[in-house]
């Protein structure tokens, strides 16, 4: 069904880290990959100029995965273009880290909007297409703290936990029209979200991976080009580690 020839493909976040491994592990002659970023990141050209080295074709947009009107226009230029869109991947993602006492209420709503009502904005745009199509599949990045919890990620653990949510739900809503909707839970994976980790952090996560390494990007990335193959048909609204075993 995805592996199908021409078939379009939207990853959000997709300018750098794991969002670009994701571009480069679905890139492919006969896949027109759009994903988004936002603010402006010169990363993004980067990303289409990767693509295109792979033989494929990939847009950047820039467009706020919390703004409805940015993500409208958005999903319209990808149906302007392309006509369809057979996987979403909703990968944008931000952190504000801190302890509960002392959170802020906007780092509690930047965080909340952009990682879950992000995703929300996008399936349910996606979801129109696909069910017309009566075809498509929905791939959510939660992490592995919407799990287990992570002292001083109270609104980037909540936030990833309502995606574990919105995942089964959706994958519910959605099955009776052919279409899967599954997440990721990414552990510890070398990126801009966490190089700025202070050694003595990031020694203490190593220490809970029982593979004994951080993740890379291309380690989520594969997983993801697994649940759209043909392959992971028969499955969804599930739940997938790629943490080394942090969470077992
Ligand atoms: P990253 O390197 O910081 O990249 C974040 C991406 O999201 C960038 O492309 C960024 O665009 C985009 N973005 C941020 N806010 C956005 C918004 N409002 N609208 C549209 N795009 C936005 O992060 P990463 O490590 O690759 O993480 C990707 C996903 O994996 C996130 O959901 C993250 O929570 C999740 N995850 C990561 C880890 C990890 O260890 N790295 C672990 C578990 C889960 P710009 O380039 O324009 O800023």
């Amino acid at each position: 069904m995805t592996d199908q020839v021409g078939r379009t493909v939207v990853i959000t976040g997709g300018s750098r880290g794991i969002g670009r491994a994701i571009c480069l592990s679905l890139a492919g002659p006969d896949t027109d990959i759009y994903f988004n970023y936002y603010p402006e990141d010169p990363a993004a050209e980067e990303t289409e100029k990767l693509v295109a080295d792979m033989g494929g074709k990939a847009v950047g947009v820039c467009g706020n995965v919390a703004s409805e009107e940015d993500m409208t226009a958005f999903f319209k230029k990808i149906i302007d273009e392309t006509g369809r869109v057979d996987v979403l991947v909703n990968n944008a993602g931000i952190t504000r880290d801190g302890l509960l006492v002392r959170m802020k209420e906007k780092d509690w709503d930047d965080v909340l909007t952009i990682n879950l009502k992000g995703a929300f904005i996008c399936t349910k745009l996606a979801s129109k297409i696909m069910m017309k199509q009566r075809s498509g599949r929905i791939i959510n990045t939660s992490s592995v703290v919407g799990v287990t919890g992570n002292a001083g990620q109270a609104n980037y653990s909540a936030s990833k936990a309502g995606l574990i949510g919105l995942t089964k739900t959706v994958a519910k809503e959605l099955a009776p029209r052919g279409i899967t909707v599954n997440a990721v839970a990414p552990g510890f994976i070398e990126s801009d979200m966490t190089a700025d980790l202070p050694e003595k952090a990031r020694n203490a996560m190593l220490e809970q991976i029982p593979l004994g390494r951080a993740g890379q990007p291309e380690d989520v990335a594969g997983v993801v080009a697994f649940l759209v193959s043909d392959t992971a048909s028969y499955l969804t609204g599930q739940v997938i580690h790629v943490s080394g075993g942090m969470f077992i």
